[in-house]
C-alpha cells in the first residue's frame, strides 16, 4: 500500500514516535511524506521514504495529486488544532480529497492506532482492487 505521513511541527515528535512503534508495519508499505516530516521520520527509523516538498512549500497538494489518481491508499495526517498554518488551504484541500476519494486518514493519535491496526489485519486489502480496477483504467 501507499502511505503518506504529515505532521505539522507540534505533532512531529507525536508521528516520529507513532511510526517507530509500528515500524515492522509501515516497512512493509511504500511511504511518502512531506519534507520535514519525511526527514525527522527516516532519520528516527531508517525507514526508506519518497519525500514531497515541504508541506508550506507544495507538498500536502503533492500528496493530493496522488490521492486524485487514486494512488495513495492510507493517510497519516498529524494536524495541528492550536496552531494556524499558512497553507491552511492546502490542508483543506487534501482533507477534502480523502473524502472525495473515500480514503482512510487519521488526524490524531488515537485514530492513527486502529487505522495501522487495521491495515496490519487487512482491513484495507480493498484498496488493491480500487488500484487494479485503476491500471486497467490507465491501460485502455
Ligand atoms: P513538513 O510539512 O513535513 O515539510 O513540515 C508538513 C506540513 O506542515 O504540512
Amino acid at each position: 500500500m501507499n502511505i503518506a505521513l504529515i505532521a505539522h511541527d507540534n505533532k512531529k515528535n507525536d508521528l516520529v514516535q507513532f511510526v517507530t512503534a509500528y515500524q515492522t508495519i509501515f516497512s512493509e508499505h511504500n511511504l511518502f511524506a512531506t519534507g520535514t516530516t519525511g526527514s525527522r521520520i527516516s532519520e528516527a527509523t531508517g525507514l526508506t521514504i519518497t519525500r514531497f516538498q515541504s508541506g508550506p512549500l507544495g507538498g500536502d497538494q503533492q500528496i493530493g495529486a496522488m490521492i486524485a489518481k487514486n494512488n495513495m491508499d492510507v493517510i497519516f495526517f498529524f494536524r495541528d488544532p492550536l496552531t494556524a498554518q499558512p497553507h491552511e488551504p492546502d490542508v483543506t484541500a487534501l482533507v477534502r480529497l480523502c473524502d472525495v476519494y473515500s480514503i482512510p486518514l487519521a488526524t490524531n493519535m488515537g485514530t492513527a492506532e486502529l487505522l495501522i491496526r487495521g491495515l496490519a489485519e487487512g482491513f484495507l486489502e480493498w484498496r488493491t482492487i480500487v488500484a487494479q480496477k485503476n491500471s486497467e483504467i490507465e491501460e485502455r
